[in-house]
């Protein structure tokens, strides 16, 4: 592949604070992780940050922390990625699916007080591809029915809404450091929360339940393994040093794509009012008239990477065989950004010169 869809951006300077922390010894629960989560915060602004192994298990100790139960019903938009919808499902909870809109592929807001029944506990917002979900509305609509908000902003690390950091909105947000998303430490995940009580939980979740009690170590749960490394970390505080420029210049290949991809077949993405986009993915829609499984083996004839966005998860076969649901009459706006979505090539290290190939490429492509 000349153009992958994507490459984490690892330096020299990175790779000598690996170094570090593996010729200290302290690779685990060292300074690092304590380090990164404090920096973490201080750049979203949020109260309470402690991180994890991965993205999925944030959320599964978010939904735990919160108190969410065995037959509780949980709001999740149709269209993310599994582990959004599995979470849910792991902890004996319901999914209730709710279709997206097309212009943003997040949640319709719209369509979630439809689904709100008296076993409602929380809703799982996701902030899609690195740009932010209707997050005030659905704030909105929280409060007033009650329900427990956990941001799934594994892709949206650098999203903001009206200025503020996605993942600081609800009770908790959480992100994803795997190598597709913003930042990365191979895997790895934070999640940040708003009261202390539950983040105070969710660290003795994260570490085979041990608490520490007036000065003695006491097994208070049957926790997990879900601990981040400090190697994992130290790779974390470099990226997170010059997060901002890596921002930018996602931005700038935005920019190239908006200016040059043309084709009446393609929409470009829409950004929302009062949102910036990360650009944790550059994710267009065809039309109907494109075969868009083509459109990836002609992009990778041309040694260009690219691949689907999402998935519709009630499509999924574990939840086809469970729930049943019809999609296309349920979630059409999610089965038609499952069938016709297509994320092209976006990383810092990707040059002008390959990005106007990138959008050349697939403007002649969409000419036939
Ligand atoms: C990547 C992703 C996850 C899972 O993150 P991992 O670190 O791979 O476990 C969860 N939700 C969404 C929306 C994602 O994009």
């Amino acid at each position: 592949m000349n153009i992958p869809l994507s490459i984490p951006s690892i330096n020299s300077e990175d790779i000598q604070n690996v170094t570090e922390v593996l010729e200290s010894g302290l690779l685990i629960q060292g300074i690092k992780v304590e380090t990164f989560e404090k920096q973490f915060l201080n750049y979203v602004k949020g109260n309470y940050a402690a991180a994890t192994s991965n993205g999925t298990s944030t959320l599964h100790l978010a939904l735990l922390g919160l108190g969410i139960e065995p037959g509780d019903e949980v709001i999740v938009p149709a269209f993310s990625f599994m582990a959004t919808a599995n979470v849910v499902e792991l902890i004996g909870a319901t999914p209730v699916f709710v279709d997206i809109d097309l212009e943003t592929f997040n949640i319709d807001a719209k369509q979630i007080t439809n689904k709100i029944t008296e076993r409602t506990k929380a809703i799982i917002p996701v902030h899609e591809f690195g740009l932010a979900c209707d997050i005030e509305q659905v704030m909105i609509i929280a409060r007033k029915h009650n329900l427990v908000v956990i941001e799934d902003a594994a892709c949206a690390f650098g999203a903001t809404f009206n200025g503020k950091a996605v993942g600081t909105f609800g009770n908790a947000g959480s992100y994803s450091f795997h190598p597709r998303k913003a930042i990365t430490s191979g895997e790895g995940g934070i999640l940040v929360v708003e009261d202390l009580e539950v983040y105070e939980k969710i660290k003795v979740l994260r570490n085979h339940g041990i608490a520490n009690m007036n000065g003695r170590i006491e097994f208070v749960a049957p926790g997990f393994n879900y601990r981040l490394t400090d190697i994992q970390a130290a790779l974390l505080i470099g990226q997170l040093s010059r997060f901002n420029t890596m921002l930018e210049r996602r931005s700038d290949i935005s920019r190239i794509y908006f200016n040059e991809i043309r084709s009446e077949r393609v929409r470009l993405p829409v950004i929302p009012q009062f949102c910036n986009h990360a650009w944790q993915t550059f994710h267009l829609l065809m039309d109907d008239s494109v075969d868009r499984n083509k459109m990836i083996s002609d992009l990778n004839a041309n040694g260009i990477g690219s691949n689907y966005g999402a998935q519709c998860m009630p499509a999924q076969k574990f939840y086809q065989d469970k729930y049943q649901l019809d999609c296309d009459s349920l979630f059409p706006n999610a089965m038609k950004a499952y069938k016709s979505g297509l994320a092209i090539p976006m990383y810092g290290q990707l040059s002008d010169a390959d990005a106007l190939k990138v959008a050349h490429i697939i403007n002649s492509l969409l000419e036939n």
